[in-house]
């Protein structure tokens, strides 16, 4: 134990109903009023069936739902609560923050706090601008990269999610795996054409497609190391080659790290895998964990590029609440919670429960792999490497559809998707852990029971 918690540690029902009343009630009354019942596609359990859970309080690494149920959590917001829920430290700078007041539409000194914070983090970025949400950053990101280049085509890698945003959905993982979409409908045919979609750690098709369009492309946007198809980390040098054909022909780099930054080390991805013999990226955006879980993004880099936007350049980027004193208390509060305790506990608890699960996995015969970017970890469903999208979706998502119900009722709440990577946080105490280790058997042995078929 490296963080103290507060939970109480009553240990909760060994095996909760399957049915859930009060979020059933909620839900019910959510989709009367909420396209599908929720604000984002993956909480509406889709993927894996039945009622997703109302939470209605958190607190270190325990969800309280609205039947008044108790679970580990095991998704932390999708990464943003990596100290754990209502840590101490960052709800007394929220309360604090909030106290002064809201939001003013005028700069505010935790604006510059949170971005000396980012900048002192990770070298190549000189400069970061705030914006409110991970989708904010890449967008801008991509227009700064077209602005600055004067091209217009921008390479991704299929499995790759970088928000919503019309030209990057081709091919998105995340909430878009999950749906088996290829493609959002609105995305208008002209945006699409604008985007060229690679398989990921494929530098032959990476060189292939610079040397047919290479003056037309303005960047190539990857995640630092994918999380949202499942974690499947570049393969060794796989960074250093899009350095190498951007830079060849021109073209920016930018890195994604708005669900690695800060998580995967007190540097995100490139504090791991950095610096890079052959240059750094010119951009980086990050989101999720900067914001504590508030809405706080960024996108940042070389000082020349980030001149070139509004005021001192041409490329527009605005926000009413951008920067927002609240938010941003948040994120320099749980940045400066990041400490080498912090991640070493995250360590410690994630090799424990991907562990234990992959003891339980095979165990009861179920074929599984466990892949890792630093703490952050995924399980596939398959037993062959997972190097890329395709490697991805040829996983067993009926056994863990079957796997996810059984650790639901046992107490513990994964993502509900099979290619999502599990989160946990510093607040996962050893009674947050053993919680996970009892469920794992018996989820494991339902998992078996329509593996395959
Ligand atoms: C979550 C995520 C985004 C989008 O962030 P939002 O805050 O949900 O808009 C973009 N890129 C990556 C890599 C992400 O994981």
């Amino acid at each position: 134990m490296t963080t103290p918690v507060t939970s109480d540690q009553t240990a909760p029902a060994p095996s909760y109903p399957m049915d859930a009343p009060a979020s059933q009630a909620l839900f019910e009354r959510a989709q009367q009023v909420i396209p599908g019942g929720v604000n984002s596609p993956v909480r509406a359990f889709r993927a894996v069936g039945g009622t997703p859970r109302f939470v209605a309080s958190a607190q270190g690494p325990w969800l309280t739902d609205a039947d008044g149920r108790r679970y580990v959590d095991l998704i932390c917001s999708w990464g943003p609560m990596i100290l754990g829920h209502a840590h101490p430290d960052v709800l007394a700078a929220v309360t604090d923050a909030a106290t002064r007041g809201f939001s003013f539409g005028t700069p505010s000194e935790n604006e510059v706090a949170l971005a000396e914070e980012i900048v002192s983090r990770v070298d190549p970025v000189e400069e970061v601008r705030l914006v409110n949400s991970g989708t904010e950053a890449t967008m801008t990101a991509i227009r700064l990269a077209r602005g600055a280049t004067n091209r217009s085509v921008v390479v991704k890698f299929a499995g790759c999610y970088h928000g919503h945003v019309d030209a990057l959905l081709a091919a998105a993982g995340s909430g878009i795996a999950t749906f088996g979409l290829p493609d959002s409908a609105g995305v208008p045919a002209s945006a699409a054409a604008e985007t060229i979609v690679l398989p990921y750690n494929d530098v032959a098709a990476l060189e292939a497609a610079f040397a047919a369009r290479g003056d037309e492309i303005a960047c190539v946007i990857t995640e630092a190391s994918p999380g949202n198809m499942g974690v499947v980390p570049p393969l060794p040098g796989f960074t250093e080659a899009l350095r190498r054909v951007t830079r060849a022909h021109g073209a920016l780099l930018i890195s994604d790290e708005v669900m690695t930054g800060f998580r995967c080390s007190r540097s995100g991805w490139y504090g791991l895998e950095g610096p890079y013999d052959g240059g750094a990226p010119d951009l980086f955006t990050f989101g999720k964990v900067m914001g504590g879980g508030f809405p706080a993004a960024a996108f940042g880099g070389r000082r020349d590029l980030m001149a070139l936007l509004s005021p001192t350049g041409p490329v527009y980027q605005a926000g009413t609440l951008s920067g927002n004193p609240v938010a941003t208390a948040a994120g320099l509060a749980t940045l400066r919670g990041c400490t080498d305790e912090v991640y070493a506990r995250l360590d410690v608890v994630s090799q424990a429960i991907a562990g234990g699960a992959s003891d339980a996995l095979a165990a009861a015969g179920v074929p599984h792999r466990v892949q890792w970017a630093g703490s952050m970890f995924s399980v596939f469903f398959r037993d062959a490497p997972v190097t890329s999208y395709d490697d991805a979706k040829a996983q067993d998502t009926e056994a863990f559809r079957a796997f996810f119900h059984a650790m639901l009722s046992r107490g513990v709440h994964l993502p509900p998707s099979a290619y999502e990577a599990w989160f946990v946080s510093a607040s996962h105490d050893d009674a947050a852990v053993e919680h996970v280790l009892a469920a794992l058997p018996e989820a494991a042995r339902a998992a078996a029971a329509v593996s395959g078929s």
